[in-house]
């Protein structure tokens, strides 16, 4: 019998197959990496490429699902529910509303701080192992608000990042905010800048760049759409049209669509899709001098390579 070629299939070449498949070389197994489109062909090209480490708090928060229906009304808010998707998101959002119950919210807050934690040290490691420092951009983030009031309701979550050691300065004024930020409309009257955060310069870049490490190392790439997946004793036969390869582990990083791939296995996952939309300005645009957060609309600005990119909306509709 010949021995199988890979250890461990790697299916999608996003950050987050492309990220396994690195550290899964350095512990020293042959890894092979399938994806129908190419290294970050899809949500690992179009996302806002910043490291959200002050973001310690959990999206399901005590209180959210009131807020929900005023999202949904309001046609610039932040969250929609495409009409077709509306039923078969119900499971979904019940685990979503039992998450931001206070009894499961307390330990999902520790966790999400813990795991930015250990997160913030990987990447940094990373970053040196990649040789990859010029494609980051450490320039600090604006989470902005409008007004007072929404500033004052925004204080206990600060509070809750400095207990998470999140290091910030509160700015109370437009004309602190232009210290940092020329340009902003002065509605904008209020803003948390937290010096730390870090974005790369364009996050199909940044995956590309990792990729090529990867396969500099001996690790390899296919384009190949991984049509199924299964168990063989104690083995994994992971199918595309030409090949059935049999390997003992299987990662499956196919973004919004390794629900399907799992529940082969019988492996059923509480995944859901998140859509997010953005557009990229042109060289020139706006003089960016950090990563924005425009907090209570729902979408952030941010520099993608020479562009700016325009970035958000959470619309959950598969
Ligand atoms: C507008 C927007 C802004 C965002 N901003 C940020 C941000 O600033 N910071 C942040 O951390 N996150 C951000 N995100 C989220 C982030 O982009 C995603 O969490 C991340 O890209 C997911 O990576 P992934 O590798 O899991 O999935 P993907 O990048 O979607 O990769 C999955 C891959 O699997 C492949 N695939 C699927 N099915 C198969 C199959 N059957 N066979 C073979 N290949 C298959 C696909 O071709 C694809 O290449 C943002 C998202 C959006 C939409």
């Amino acid at each position: 019998m010949s021995t199988p070629a890979y250890d461990v299939i790697v299916v999608g070449a996003g950050i987050i197959g492309i990220s396994s498949a690195l550290k899964l070389q350095q512990e020293g197994k042959r890894v092979l990496v399938l994806d129908s489109k190419g290294v970050a062909a899809e949500t690992s090209a179009g996302n806002a490429g910043a490291f959200a480490f002050a973001d310690v708090i959990p999206l399901a928060t005590p209180g959210i699902m009131r807020k929900a229906p005023k999202w949904l009304l309001d046609p610039l808010g932040p969250l929609s529910i495409r009409p077709a998707y509306a039923f078969k998101i119900i499971p979904w959002m019940l685990h979503f509303w039992r998450a931001s119950w206070k009894d499961r919210y307390g330990a999902a807050l520790k966790a999400q701080a813990d795991l930015m934690e250990l997160s913030k040290a990987a990447l940094e490691r990373q970053i040196q192992g990649v040789n990859g420092e010029h494609l980051i951009r450490r320039e600090g983030q604006l989470q902005l608000y409008e007004g007072e009031a929404e500033f004052k309701a925004a204080l206990p979550s600060w509070q809750i990042r400095k207990s998470h050691g999140v290091q910030f300065e509160l700015l109370e004024s437009p004309e602190a905010i232009a210290n940092i930020q020329p340009g902003i409309d002065p509605r904008f009257t209020h803003a948390g800048f937290t010096p730390e955060w870090k974005n790369v310069v364009h996050p199909k870049t940044w995956t590309e760049h990792l990729a090529d490490h990867f396969c500099r190392l001996g690790g390899a790439i296919q384009i190949a759409q991984v049509m199924t997946v299964k168990h063989r004793d104690h083995d994994v036969v992971v199918s595309t049209q030409e090949h059935n390869y049999e390997v003992g582990h299987v990662v499956l990083a196919a973004g919004a669509w390794s629900k399907s791939l799992a529940q082969q296995i019988g492996d059923s996952i509480p995944l859901d899709t998140e859509r997010g939309y953005n557009t990229t300005l042109p060289a020139g645009a706006f003089d960016l001098k950090t990563h924005i957060t425009f907090s209570n609309h729902g979408f952030v600005v941010t520099k993608a390579g020479d562009g700016v990119r325009v970035g958000g909306a959470v619309e959950l509709g598969a």
